[in-house]
């Protein structure tokens, strides 16, 4: 594509807007975010990055920072309430199927370091985007916040679940639905072992260590979200096994987050409208089951820069943009639905079923189960300005 043709906005610098304007920038493209809030997102506890998002962040040239950042988990499993295992994959094993370590990051320590990568005045905070004009074949794209209009060859529109740009060019597609649960989240000052994930009756408590001495906690169940409460938290889940008491104690109840989970069903058919594409959360929004949300956003982004550099025209490269992520996306929200179904049942029979299939399944095969997430590859290892 001619250079004089590579202009991009991007709308919203969460992981995936960020991603984008980083992913754009370093294929040569002039690139300008509009993010509605005041400054960088801090809240959000944390995150884990499979192997396929820490490929994409590779891509972008950020290996230094996230190592620097991130740490590595060195196993994780499924238990039940009492404390039993059902099933284990150490990280060795991680490491030896998919090359990369499964990884856990504050979610404000990605922002920061993808935020960082770009220069200072790339992103116009209290920029909130009131419309979007898709442009055409001969027409620059457009966004407008408030009275000012900024145009561009390519509108990438990284506005979340919610997403505005979603609404109003795609006016037909369903917004997205309340799945029947909540989740919780807290970073807490503690120590914990491997990771793990424990299985109630439509309950489920999470543990993530995330470097020395701090602990992603989270949980979930089958009710509307209120405000955020430890006692709640203690009523159900006080009398699951060890450490998951002592987390509770540890959390700072203002820190504690409470969320409803939301996800876009059915998956769109198409990711682009004219000049303009979605990326992340705003064009396939899923249930967090399988940990790939952000992982997605980054990947989304990866591709797209890929996609829209090589092509011969913005319109052939979403075209290529399209090709390469629709279906994967479906897939994987798809089948992150289902899990939900499945964690999320309040059904003995389900729960008994589900449990003693679990156990039954070898740990070396169970990895094998997030083979389709875990290992995608970027179309290049690292994204570099074409000459
Ligand atoms: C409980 C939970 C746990 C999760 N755990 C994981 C995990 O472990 N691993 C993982 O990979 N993913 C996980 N996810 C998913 C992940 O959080 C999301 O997929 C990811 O944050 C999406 O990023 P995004 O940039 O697409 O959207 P967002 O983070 O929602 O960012 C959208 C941005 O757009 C801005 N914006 C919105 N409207 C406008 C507008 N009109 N104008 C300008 N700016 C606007 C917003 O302010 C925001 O900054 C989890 C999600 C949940 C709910």
């Amino acid at each position: 594509m001619d250079v004089e043709e590579r202009s991009a906005v991007v709308v919203g610098a969460g992981i995936g807007g960020l991603a984008a304007a980083l992913a754009l920038r370093r294929a040569g493209w002039t690139v300008v975010v509009h993010e509605r809030s005041p400054g960088r997102e801090k809240t959000g506890a944390a995150l884990t990055l499979w192997p396929n998002a820490v490929r994409a962040l590779h891509a972008l040239g950020l290996a230094d920072g996230l190592r620097a950042r991130a740490s590595a988990l060195d196993g994780s499993g499924v238990r039940r309430p009492d404390g039993r295992w059902l099933s284990r994959t150490s990280g060795e094993q991680v490491i030896a199927r998919h090359g990369l370590p499964q990884v856990a990051i504050v979610r404000a320590d990605l922002i920061d370091l993808l935020a960082s990568a770009l220069p200072s005045g790339c992103v116009r905070w209290g920029a909130a985007v009131t419309d979007v004009d898709p442009g055409g074949p001969d027409r620059r794209a457009g966004v407008r916040c408030g009275d000012r209009l900024a145009e561009a060859d390519l509108v990438v529109a990284a506005d979340g679940v919610h997403s505005r740009v979603r609404r109003t060019l795609w006016p037909d597609h369903p917004p997205a639905e309340r799945r029947g649960y909540v989740a919780w989240r807290a970073l807490v000052h503690a120590s914990t072992g491997p990771a793990s994930e424990t299985w109630g009756r439509g309950e489920r408590f999470g543990i993530v260590p995330v470097g020395e001495n701090l602990v992603y906690v989270y949980a979930t169940a089958n009710t509307a979200a209120l405000e955020p409460s430890v006692d709640e938290l203690r009523s159900r889940f006080g009398n699951w096994h060890a450490p998951i008491p002592a987390l509770l104690d540890a959390i700072t109840p203002g820190d504690l987050m409470r969320h409803d989970i939301m996800a876009l069903h059915p998956p769109l058919r198409r990711l682009f409208h004219g000049r303009v594409t979605l990326l992340g959360d705003a064009a396939h929004a899923m249930e967090p089951n399988l940990g790939q949300g952000a992982g997605l956003a980054v990947e989304d982004a990866v591709v797209l820069a890929y996609a829209v550099t090589g092509a011969s025209s913005v319109a052939a490269g979403l075209a290529a943009y399209d090709r390469a992520r629709a279906v994967r996306v479906a897939r994987l929200a798809r089948q992150s639905r289902l899990l939900g179904r499945l964690t999320q049942s309040p059904s003995a029979a389900v729960t008994t079923l589900r449990d003693a299939t679990t156990r039954l399944i070898p740990d070396r095969f169970a990895l094998r189960g997030f083979d389709a997430a875990a290992g995608w590859h970027p179309p290049v290892p690292v994204l570099q300005e074409p000459r």
